[in-house]
């Protein structure tokens, strides 16, 4: 099993190492008192007119701001990488902010290099994994109301463009519920039936959930080990999954 850094670095090392819907005057990424609501995910991942009703987590004031420095870097870098190999796809917003940040622009700028026909690339890995992991704490707390934030099992992520079909298909596919979770949490309610028509077996699954269609969807699900386990597509170029 890999070893990661706790959520936050240095910057905000972990008093706890679960969260659950009885703490939500906790928060939920490093267990101080929790005096504001974090979107998840983060409004910078979206693009504007914003979805109604974007789910909401308990955190702390400087968890709540000290993670959008790096959310920032990760979203842009995600928009400017998708531009340069997609000159349809744009966001505003960014594009904006980043007039804005020369500095960041300047980093995007050395990190996203085209030579000729080629995009040379490489990225702050730190800084990805942490907002990764953040994110998929969110949801997980959002949909599971339980969430053991100190031990990610699994954390892989990669660019689209380099799965292949059959990566993608099974990056896509929808689990079919073998535990049931929590009565009463939210992904308990999201449970949808299916019925096989070739030998009429039904089946309950976990569907995709789409916060902003072709920006940004999530899946949680229980994985193999029965973790709890949570997909995550961003503008549909990068993939992550994440268990705990
Ligand atoms: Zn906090």
């Amino acid at each position: 099993m890999q070893q990661f850094k706790r959520l936050g670095g240095d910057r905000r090392v972990g008093k706890f190492t679960e969260w659950s819907r009885n703490d939500e005057n906790y928060c939920i990424y490093c267990g101080d008192v929790a005096e504001t609501r974090d979107h998840v995910p983060s409004k910078v991942f979206l693009i504007e007119p914003y979805p109604d009703n974007l789910p909401t987590i308990s955190a702390c004031e400087p968890c709540n701001n000290g993670f959008s420095f790096d959310e920032s870097y990760v979203a842009s870098y995600i928009n400017v990488f998708r531009r340069k190999l997609d000159r349809r796809f744009f966001n505003e917003k960014i594009d904006k902010a980043l007039k804005r940040d020369r500095k960041l622009k300047e980093l995007l700028d050395s990190q996203i290099n085209t030579v000729e026909q080629e995009i040379y690339y490489s990225f702050d890995k730190d800084r990805f994994q942490n907002i990764i992991i953040k994110l998929a704490i969110g949801h997980a707390g959002f949909e599971f109301d339980h969430v053991d934030v100190d031990g990610v099992t699994t954390l892989w992520y990669d660019w689209k463009f380099n799965l292949n079909a059959n990566e993608i298909e099974s990056f896509n596919m929808i689990p079919s519920v073998d535990i049931m979770p929590e009565v009463g949490s939210r992904v308990f309610n999201r449970i949808e039936s299916g019925l096989n028509l070739q030998n009429s077996e039904s089946s309950i699954y976990l569907n995709w959930i789409d916060v902003q269609k072709g920006i940004y969807r999530y899946l949680v699900y229980f994985d193999e080990n029965h973790n709890i386990s949570v997909k995550i597509s961003i503008c549909e170029f990068l993939f992550c999954i994440i268990s705990f």
